[in-house]
């Protein structure tokens, strides 16, 4: 499903990503990204969500070499194959709940299909929030808002940055519940990037990476 070649990133002289590796991972698996606070977690999110360039290597989502299209391309294809649960939710805030998910098939250009979001936000317990603001929704809510429009358009690849973070115990399992049945009701990869250790056993693959690698002399 997605395949990383020799990725490392370095912003400026600060090498803070370098994985020397060939990881490969199938449809329907669930990975980790873990490590300690500043280790790269959501610089490599990014990287195979099509939103950073890596300074070295190449990412391949579903056969394509995503760094090979052009920006335009790149969007599209993210918004057709890639959903994202961003840590701080970016929902639009001038737009209703169900014209956020709207927006989700529109930037994707795939035709508006309001029956599947009205379904999706029933599942997600958000039946009779469609017509609310996102700050008119508790932070459970917008965050499942944002889960919604992340696997609207039935994408390959579901990934979500800290989903747990600030969450108890039962919110957290609660969360990572949802990200695992939503991954799978489209039978989509998950990648979740977290540091947070209660979480591990939901997944079957990980990637860990270090803290800080400094560029050599
Ligand atoms: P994590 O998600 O594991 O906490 P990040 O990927 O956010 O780690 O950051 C890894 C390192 O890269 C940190 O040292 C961070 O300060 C640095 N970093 C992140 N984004 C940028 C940026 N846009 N410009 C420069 N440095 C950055
Ligand atoms: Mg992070």
């Amino acid at each position: 499903m997605f395949e990383l070649k020799d990725v490392g990133h370095v912003y400026g002289s600060h090498l803070v990503l370098d994985l020397p590796e060939y990881i490969e991972a199938n449809p329907g698996e669930k990975w980790l990204l873990r490590g300690p606070s500043g280790s790269g977690k959501t610089t490599l999110l990014h990287i195979i969500a099509g939103l950073l360039k890596p300074s070295q290597g190449s990412v391949h989502i579903a056969e394509q070499d995503i760094y090979a299209l052009t920006e335009t391309d790149r969007d599209r294809f993210r918004g057709q194959h890639i959903g994202i649960v961003f840590q701080q939710f970016y929902l639009l805030p001038v737009f209703t709940v169900l014209e956020n998910l709207l927006m989700a098939h529109y930037m994707a250009g795939v035709p508006q299909d309001k029956a599947r979001v009205q379904q999706m936000l029933a599942t997600l317990g958000l039946a009779g929030r469609e017509h609310a603001y996102p700050s008119e929704l508790s932070f459970g809510q917008q965050q499942r808002v944002a889960i919604a429009r992340a696997v609207v358009n039935r994408p390959q690849l579901l990934l979500a940055d800290e989903p747990t973070s600030g969450l108890d115990d039962t919110r957290s399992k609660q969360v990572l519940d949802l990200l695992v049945s939503s991954a799978r009701e489209v039978q989509a990869t998950l990648v979740v990037a977290s540091h947070d250790h209660r979480i591990t056993d939901s997944f079957d693959h990980c990637i860990t990476l270090d803290e800080q690698v400094e560029l050599p002399a």
